[in-house]
């Protein structure tokens, strides 16, 4: 914990007492009085206790969750008072930046500076998405029926109750990526974030309510996957909106499909980053850098893959080993942290063992180490590994650490294959000054998201999800309510 002088008073309040499960607008303890603890990551000392939800919990929030979609307050309001209610909460969220980065930087460690992204990003969202609430058009569409008339439109529906379930990279943001769309939409939603940073969901369901959104519409239950799976299977939740691992997705298809509800999957990735030698090589290495460690390198969207192009292989790796041997990893409070610990001792034993197993069978590291930075906390230096080969499992499987592998390539076709060569397509980049090579290799990568010349940049106007084994549907941008809504068919004969 860092001295509780650099804590903002609300923060020191907010971990003063142990935290509840957000039902029906009320704050209510587990049924079975469980709790959990939930850890600093730079310190591993417990924040707060915090109530574990069960199964009878999710039944009694989809209960919940059932009633506000079909009764009450909630389906009366009109698309202009749900459009008005989202930007009155991305204010009070803007207003409470400072509170929700320390927050989050507790709780998972990440920097102040890139937990205040994330915040900024919160607000930015419910803003974005307080424009749609009004825009959920319909279509009319011409009928040819000989010697009859008709009317036929569309329209596009709220589904229901969704259950939202996230993990733990990006907290705050991903709480979000579930609530807002599915508000906007006018559905409810049951929410279930991941059990290793379940601070700032529960804040924002505080501020939920301080803005007035009615009992019920959003439900927040911290716990495991126990409690995630109690939701899949539930058969009073319509839709399941998950973002996760794609092991874990896996069981979420599965389970779904028992009561076919619809099924959104945002999951794991393993990109590809190419740097042909024409690049621009300063912003490349910066790039490549960037889109390796960035978050800790816990991002679904990481760099881990870098393909050279052989004539500047050396030049890169010696770079890319320079700018991560420049990051500072320490604590989030710390003005002068880049880098914080990884989330929790699993992550770091798994994130160790990858590398471990690299250097075992031959591999180099060329910046970073197999064993832990510090002593305390789960501090993890940076890490460049080069002398890989693709059949080795730093190679094939995602990390989800700041650990990024090097293989020099010779020809635009041999890097095509080699960087699709992944049950994974999430994200994938390249690099060079030669705009034709560029939207060329980029319309040949089989991923969601392609960059060129850039790396992470970013907006919640942009859709994303993932080719192959990273997902099914698309998040955010115009294409992000259409998994959030039931599309209806009307056809009225004119008599
Ligand atoms: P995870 O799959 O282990 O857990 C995610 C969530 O699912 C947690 O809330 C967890 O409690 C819950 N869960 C676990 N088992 C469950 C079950 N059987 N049924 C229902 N819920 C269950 O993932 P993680 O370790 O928290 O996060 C890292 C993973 O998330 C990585 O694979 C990463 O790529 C992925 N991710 C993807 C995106 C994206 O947009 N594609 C974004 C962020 C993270």
């Amino acid at each position: 914990m860092p001295e509780s002088s650099h804590l903002l008073p609300a923060v020191a309040s907010f971990l003063s007492s142990p935290k509840q499960l957000l039902i029906d607008g009320e704050w209510v303890d587990a049924k079975d009085g469980q709790t959990f603890a939930t850890v600093n990551p730079a310190t591993e000392e417990v924040l707060v206790q915090v109530a574990q939800a069960s199964a009878v919990d999710a039944d009694r929030a989809v209960v919940a969750a059932r009633n506000a979609f079909e009764t009450g307050p909630w389906s009366k309001m009109t698309p202009r008072d749900r459009s008005h209610l989202l930007w009155r909460i991305g204010d009070l969220i803007d207003e409470r930046t400072e509170e929700l980065a320390q927050l989050e930087s507790l709780d998972n460690g990440k920097s102040l500076a890139s937990a205040r992204g994330d915040v900024g990003v919160a607000a930015e969202l419910f803003r974005y998405f307080a424009g749609w609430a009004t825009k959920m058009e319909g279509t009319t569409i011409p009928m040819s029926v000989p010697g009859r008339e008709f009317h036929a439109y569309t329209r596009r529906e709220a589904i229901g109750v969704v259950a939202g379930i996230v993990p733990w990279n990006f907290p705050l943001t991903m709480a979000c990526f579930k609530i807002v769309p599915s508000i906007t939409a006018g559905n409810t939603i049951v929410l279930k974030p991941a059990e290793q940073t379940p601070l700032t969901a529960l804040r924002l369901g505080e501020l939920l309510l301080e803005a007035g959104v009615p009992a019920g519409v959003v439900n927040i239950l911290p716990g495991f996957g126990d409690a995630g799976a109690a939701l899949v299977d539930h058969p009073g939740v319509d839709k399941v909106a998950f973002t996760g691992s794609t092991e874990v997705g896996k069981k979420i298809a599965a389970g779904a499909s028992k009561n076919l509800k619809k099924v959104s999957l945002e999951l794991g990735g393993k990109a590809p980053n190419i740097i042909f030698a024409d690049a621009d090589l300063d912003a490349a290495i910066a790039g490549a850098a960037l889109a390796g460690f960035f978050n800790e390198g816990q991002c679904c969207v990481n760099g881990s893959r870098l393909y050279v192009q052989r004539e500047v292989f050396d030049q890169v790796v010696e770079g890319v080993a320079a700018a991560a041997k420049a990051i500072k990893v320490g604590d989030a409070f710390d003005p002068a942290t880049t880098m914080g610990p990884l989330v929790s001792q699993e992550q770091h034993e798994k994130v160790m063992s990858y590398v471990r197993g690299a250097v075992a069978d031959g591999a180099t590291l060329a910046a970073g180490s197999p064993d832990p930075a510090a002593e305390n906390g789960y501090f993890f230096a940076p890490t460049l590994i080069t002398g890989v080969t693709e059949q080795m499992a730093v190679q094939t499987d995602e990390i989800f650490g700041p650990v990024i592998t090097a293989i020099p390539f010779d020809t635009e076709d041999e890097v095509v294959a080699a960087a699709n060569n992944t049950v994974y397509g999430l994200a994938a980049g390249v690099w060079s000054r030669d705009l034709s090579t560029a939207h060329r290799v980029g319309s040949r990568l089989r991923a969601g998201t392609v960059w060129l010349n850039t790396w992470h940049a970013d907006d919640v106007t942009l859709p994303r999800g993932g080719f192959k084994q990273s997902g099914w549907g698309r998040e955010l941008g115009s294409f992000g309510l259409d998994d959030y809504t039931e599309l209806k068919t009307v056809i009225a004969e004119l008599r």
